[in-house]
Order: structure tokens, then sequence, then C-alpha cells
């Protein structure tokens, strides 16, 4: 029953078991033990899952698991100064494991972000250096600034104290760029988040506690330590699944998405940041600001950056558009174009025979209406194939097209059908450019026509229905010829 639980599963959920338990611990070296062989069960599962699972680019994968070791020396360093030598002294040895960590960690995100979105997503990656600034800010007024004015810790004190907030920002900037990068969403990729979110939990609560020199007590420090556990545990997992081949494979083709209401939020929320701040201190200082340049430095940032992603929006749209009105374009012509011949159809025609009329009408002029059917179409069909007789309405329709004028107009009115609308011509005249067009007929095939006037107060289904029954007569008199009808053969 357990076997068929994939290996991933088994190790997630028997870590996150024994982080639990580990919450109860006594403070004693089996705590200590228990969470160091955590951390080192974590680092071998991602050994393990990139032996097993192959990924296409490795480097990034081992450079993350290269990062969680530091850091797991740094944290055995960390115990042995503090609760062997008890040396309270800053800087120690275990800042050198954990700044290695965390450049091993930035590197190895960055590898695989790039390859993620193949350098395409910049929407994403404008989005996350908003927030990042944001947090920058933050950062800066809470975490870098007391540091940088605290003259007894010594420059390479200074320098070492301000790097943990520095390096924390760029893997918040990283997650905050693999949250909104294009690419595949699976388990991997939500366990890396669940990794990366621990790790940073962990420091800023740190962070915070030292600035302000809050005591968590046993359990919150406790909990502290099972939100880096969890990182551990969850990072273990997200390389056991098969699914971590697919975190770094470049998405096929950049979509068009659009911005979510969540996203626009958070923007919204991170670009308030600096002018919260600057309430903040001046409430707080009675008019004075302590940091008005940096929360300057915040704003111009921030504002430049989102003018920029106003731009790519821009730009976004304006394509959109120009899409959408050439497939409007591509829409109307199909509409109103028969696909076989590429004559107007019948649509086009409903459209253009009123227009001639009012025309007509309007100018005083005649209009002759012609109905055109091929001889015996189905018998060529039959004879020479179906494929053959689209050709031939292809090319009747072309040379008709050809030998008319200008002015007169040809469409297909539906399966070996033809209306021809002759503007200005008399009854004569059309028949004589019918007969004209009955000699160019291709392929060896005739026709019959039917050809009538308007009367100049008939409607166009009347005119239709005269001419039709004119076609009637032809067929009728042995085809191949154009007949008139005479009712109106006077104009
Ligand atoms: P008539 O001389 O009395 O007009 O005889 P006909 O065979 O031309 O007329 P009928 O109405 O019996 O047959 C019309 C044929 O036209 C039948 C139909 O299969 C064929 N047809 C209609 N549309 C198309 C088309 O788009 N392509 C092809 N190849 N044939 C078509
Ligand atoms: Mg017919
Ligand atoms: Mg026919």
């Amino acid at each position: 029953m357990l076997s068929r639980v994939p290996g991933w599963a088994r190790f997630l959920a028997a870590g996150l078991s024994i982080i639990v338990l580990y919450l109860w611990l006594p403070d004693s070296p089996v705590q200590q033990a228990w969470y160091d062989s955590l951390a080192a069960a974590g680092v071998v599962a991602i050994a393990v899952g990139i032996r097993r699972n192959r990924p296409e680019r490795p480097a990034a994968w081992w450079l993350l698991a290269g990062g969680q070791m530091a850091n797991m020396a740094g944290d055995g360093i960390y115990f042995y100064v503090q609760n062997i030598l008890h040396d309270d002294g800053f800087p120690a040895p275990y800042d050198v494991s954990y700044l290695v960590s965390y450049v091993l960690m930035v590197i190895g995100l960055l590898l695989l972000l790039r390859s993620r979105s193949a350098g395409r997503d910049r929407a994403g990656l404008v989005d996350s250096m908003i927030i990042a600034s944001a947090f920058a800010l933050v950062s800066w007024v809470f975490l870098m600034r007391p540091v940088a004015e605290d003259q007894g810790l010594g420059l390479l004190g200074q320098l070492i104290a301000m790097a943990y907030p520095a390096l924390d920002l760029l893997v918040l900037a990283m997650l905050a760029w693999l949250l909104t990068s294009d690419g595949p969403r699976n388990i991997s990729f939500l366990l890396v988040t669940a990794d990366m979110v621990g790790f940073l939990v962990g420091d800023y609560f740190w962070a915070f506690a030292q600035q302000t020199a809050y005591d968590p007590g046993t359990l919150g420090s406790r909990l502290i330590d099972c939100a880096y556990l969890i990182g551990y545990v969850c990072f273990g997992a997200a390389a056991l699944h098969p699914a971590m081949t697919k975190i770094g494979r470049p998405v096929g083709r950049e979509r068009v998405r659009p911005m979510t209401l969540r996203r626009l939020s958070l923007l919204t929320a991170a670009t308030l940041v600096a002018p919260a701040l600057l309430l903040w201190q001046a409430w707080t200082g009675h008019g004075r600001v302590l940091d008005a340049y940096a929360i300057v430095i915040g704003c111009v940032t921030m504002f430049l950056l989102v003018v920029t992603r106003m731009t790519m929006l821009m730009r976004q749209v304006h394509a959109q558009a120009l899409v959408l009105a050439e497939q409007a374009g591509q829409l109307r012509r199909a509409a109103r174009q028969d696909p076989l011949t590429g004559l107007p159809n019948r649509r086009a025609w409903d459209e253009a025979l009123p227009a001639a009329m009012r025309r007509a009408a309007r100018d005083g002029t005649a209009l002759a209406l012609a109905i055109l059917d091929l001889d015996h179409f189905k018998r060529f069909n039959d004879t020479h194939g179906h494929q053959a007789g689209d050709r031939l309405l292809r090319e009747a329709a072309a040379t008709w097209a050809a030998h008319l004028r200008t002015v007169d107009l040809v469409a297909r009115y539906g399966g070996e059908e033809f209306v021809v609308l002759l503007p200005g011509a008399t009854l004569a005249e059309a028949a004589q450019s019918l007969d004209r067009l009955r000699t160019v007929c291709p392929m060896g095939s005739t026709f019959s026509a039917g050809v009538a006037t308007w009367d100049g107060t008939e409607d166009g289904d009347e005119l239709v229905a005269r001419a039709d029954r004119a076609l009637y007569r032809a067929k009728q008199a042995g085809r191949n010829r154009v007949e008139c009808d005479l009712v109106v053969a006077g104009v």
C-alpha cells in the first residue's frame, strides 16, 4: 500500500511529521541533532532527486543543493560557537557559511529562472522588480540603516550585518520573479516556492527580532526553526518529484497574459509602501523624516518601473488592437466573398442589388440583371469529377469577370448559378454582353441565361424572378442561349 505512495510524498509527509515532533522537544543536544538530521536529509534528498530525475540543467540544482548544505554547515558552526564555545561575538565563522549559502542559492535560482523564462518574460521581471524595490525600501529603513549607523560593529561587522538583508532581498526578488514568471506550475514548483518562503520567513523574523531586541521565547524560536526545516524538507521533496525537470523548461511561446486583479493589487500595495513609510516617519518624527533620501530613491525607482510596465501594457494593447482590426477586416471580406470562386457571394449580392436600384432611380438610368446557369453541370461533375467541376466554376467566374465592364458586378448566387448586374445597360445591350460571355465559357462548357431590366418600381425579388423565368425558358428552348424577359422590353 505504502509502496504506491511516491517517494517525494513519503519524504514530505515523514519530514513534516518529524518537524511537528521537533516543536515539543526540550532544549538539548538531541533537539539540535534532530534539527541537523532533518536539514541533512533535505540535502541528501536533493542529491538523490538530481541523480534520479536528471534535469536538463543540473548546475542550477547542484548550486541550490550547495546553498542548502552551506546553510546547514552554518547551523552546525553556530551551535558549536554559541553552545560549546559560548562565544557571542559578531561577526563569527558561521557568517561565512551563511553568506556563501545565500550566494549559491541566488545564483542557482538565477540559472533556473533564466532558463525558465528564456529572457522573454519581461513583464514578470518588471513586476518582480517593483515588488523587490518595495521590500528593499522596508529592508533599508528597518534592517540596513540601523546597522549602517551602528559604529560599534566595526566596518567588517557592518558590512556582514548589511549583507544578510541585502542577500535576503535578492532571494526575495528571485521568489517574486519565480511567482510572476510564465512556465509550468507543478508540485515541484510549489515546493521550491515553499522552500524559499520558509527561509525568508525565518530570516526576516530573526532580523526583526534582533533589531527590536524581541525575545521570541522557546516556542517562538522553535516555530522559526520550523520555518527553516519546512524549507529544507520542501526543497528535498521538490527535487525528488519527477516534475522538477520541468520547472526550468522555457515556456513554448510567449503568451499574452492579462493583468490579473491579484497581480494588480500586489503591485499597488508595493507602490504604496514608499508613501506609507513617509507618512509613518513624518507622523512619529513630528514632521522629521529620517529616510527622506531613501524614500525618494524608492519612489523614483518604483515610478519608473510602473511607467515601464505601463508602456509594455500599452504596446501589448496596441499590438492586440492591430491584430483584431486585421482579423475583423479578414472576417468582413470572408463574409462577403465566395470561397471557391472569390466572387461576391449571395450576402454581398443582397446588399449590392438594392444599392444599384437606388442609384439607377436617382440617376434615371437603366439597370439590367442576368441569371446564368451552367448547362448539364451535374453531368460534368459525374464525368470529370467534382474537383474538375470546382475548377470549371473558378475558371468560368474569372473569365466572365474579366470580360465584363468594371461597373458590372458578377456574383455567385449558389451552386452553378451566377447573377450579373449591368448598370446603365438596356435589355439588348445586356443580352449582347451575355452572348459575349457565352463565347468565352471555359473547358468546353456552356450556360443558359435569363435577362431582365428593372421597371423602376418593382423590388429586387420581382426583378430576379423575371430573370429566372427567362432563364427557365432558355433551358426549355435547348440551353446554351440567352433569353430576355420581354415584359418591359422597351426600357
Ligand atoms: P441544367 O443544365 O438543367 O442546369 O443541369 P445541371 O446538371 O447543371 O443542374 P442541376 O441543378 O441538376 O445540377 C447542379 C449540380 O451542381 C449539382 C451539384 O452537385 C453541382 N454543384 C453545386 N455546387 C457545386 C460546387 O461548388 N462544386 C461542384 N463541383 N459542383 C457543384
Ligand atoms: Mg442550377
Ligand atoms: Mg445547371
